[in-house]
């Protein structure tokens, strides 16, 4: 198993209680509602949870990478909306904190992880996700700055964001730029409505000749995509934590129906079919939980974001896996229950596939991955 250390340990047992208290009872109706749960963000800011893995210069805890895929596995066992917004909202601050200059740092990173503000980044466009360096939103410069035009879709909080992190053409190549809300020519689309991840605010922006000062680039003209593909490679081992929380939420579903559902005068959990079943669970979880952790040690460990894109995006993929493979075998678990709201796996189920093309589908994870391998 992975040594986590004591701070790491405490660090899971606080998100698990934080999960159990605060979102165990109100996920039914979270998800009934689909609003984003501003309450609950606030907490979990209040919390230190958005700056896990954020310097303690920059206004974060500090205490490392693999503490912050942790805490959102601990956070989507329970519920996987608030562990997408944790990782959503971290996700552009890497961005800035990374690549951005003193006074960005300084400017955003405290707002971000007080909890007083929302970040989203925006990259994927209608054309095409996989496309990336198709790119059709446009940044011109125009002396002072740049006007931008285009359209963004499926942009986590893109409907709630008080900044835009975006990916736009310059000439031959792509830069970074923050564009704050309420900005003349950045407007909010319609909400995308999704099958599962109901408290994710999913939305579409438009860029209509919007004028930003030249200030608000992020990094160097040009350097957009590897800034965009560092970022990447950052945040999809969240994505497949996010996988695995589910994975682990389900199969305690499932184990505690197993022990408790009587047939034929004795407990399921004694029929051997259904311990088949739970034995794969277990294998599953254990196996993608070396996969998903390691990309976040490696970094605590000195490794580059470079050094990590092989694991990153294997995290990604065998998270996304688990966590749909193992919640369908929870719903054969539990028979007609297993799709009856209150049991809460159908939703679980919505979650995970909701996983599959988030920050790059799993073909795309393969490709990079093969890549890596034959380089
Ligand atoms: C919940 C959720 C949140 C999201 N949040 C954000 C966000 O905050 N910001 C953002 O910018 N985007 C976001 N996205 C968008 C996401 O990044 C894209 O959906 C993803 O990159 C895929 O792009 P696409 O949907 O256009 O699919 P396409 O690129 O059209 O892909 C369609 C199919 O073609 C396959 N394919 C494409 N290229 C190849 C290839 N070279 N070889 C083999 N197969 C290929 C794909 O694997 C897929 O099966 C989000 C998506 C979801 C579902």
């Amino acid at each position: 198993m992975f040594e986590l250390t004591k701070e790491q340990e405490m660090l899971r047992a606080m998100v698990r209680e934080f999960a159990d208290t605060e979102l165990a009872p109100k996920a039914l109706e979270l998800d009934r509602k689909g609003d984003f749960p501003f309450e609950i963000a606030k907490k979990m800011a209040a919390l230190g949870m958005l700056g896990i893995s954020t310097s303690k210069e920059l206004g974060g805890s500090g205490m490392g990478h693999l503490a912050g895929t942790i805490a959102i596995e601990e956070l989507a066992r329970v519920y996987p909306s608030v562990a997408f917004f944790m990782e959503v909202s971290t996700g552009p601050l890497y961005a800035i904190t990374n690549f951005g200059s003193v006074e960005q740092k300084k400017k955003y990173a405290p707002l971000i992880l007080k909890g007083e503000k929302i970040m989203c980044f925006a990259a994927t466009e209608p054309s095409g996700g996989s496309e990336l360096a198709n790119l059709g939103t446009e940044a011109v410069p125009t002396g002072e700055g740049y006007i931008i035009n285009g359209r963004k879709v499926y942009i986590t909080g893109g409907g709630i964001a008080d900044y835009c992190v975006l990916l736009a053409k310059t000439g031959d190549r792509a830069s970074i730029f923050l564009i704050e809300q309420g900005t003349p020519g950045f407007t909010v689309g319609r909400r995308q409505e999704q099958i599962g991840l109901k408290s994710v605010d999913v939305s579409e922006l438009a860029f209509n000749d919007c004028k930003i000062p030249k200030e608000n680039i992020i990094g160097k003209e040009g350097a957009g995509f590897p800034i965009a593909m560092t970022t990447f490679t950052v945040a999809r081992p969240a994505i497949g934590a996010i996988g695995l929380g589910i994975a682990r939420g389900a199969f305690e579903i499932a184990l505690k129906y197993a022990k408790e559902r009587i047939l034929y005068g004795k407990p399921i959990a004694r029929l051997q079919a259904i311990q088949l079943l739970l034995a794969d669970m277990d294998t599953e979880i254990d196996a993608a939980r070396w996969l998903v952790y390691a990309p976040g040690a490696a970094l605590d460990k000195g490794a580059t974001p470079r050094d990590i894109v092989k694991q990153s995006s294997r995290a990604k993929t065998v998270g996304a896996e688990v966590g749909f493979s193992v919640t369908r075998k929870a719903i054969e678990i539990l028979g007609g229950n297993g799709v009856s709201p209150e049991y809460h796996l159908g939703r679980l189920l919505n979650d995970a596939v909701e996983l599959i093309p988030a920050t790059g589908t799993q073909q795309i994870m393969k490709i990079i991955q093969a890549g890596e391998i034959l380089k």
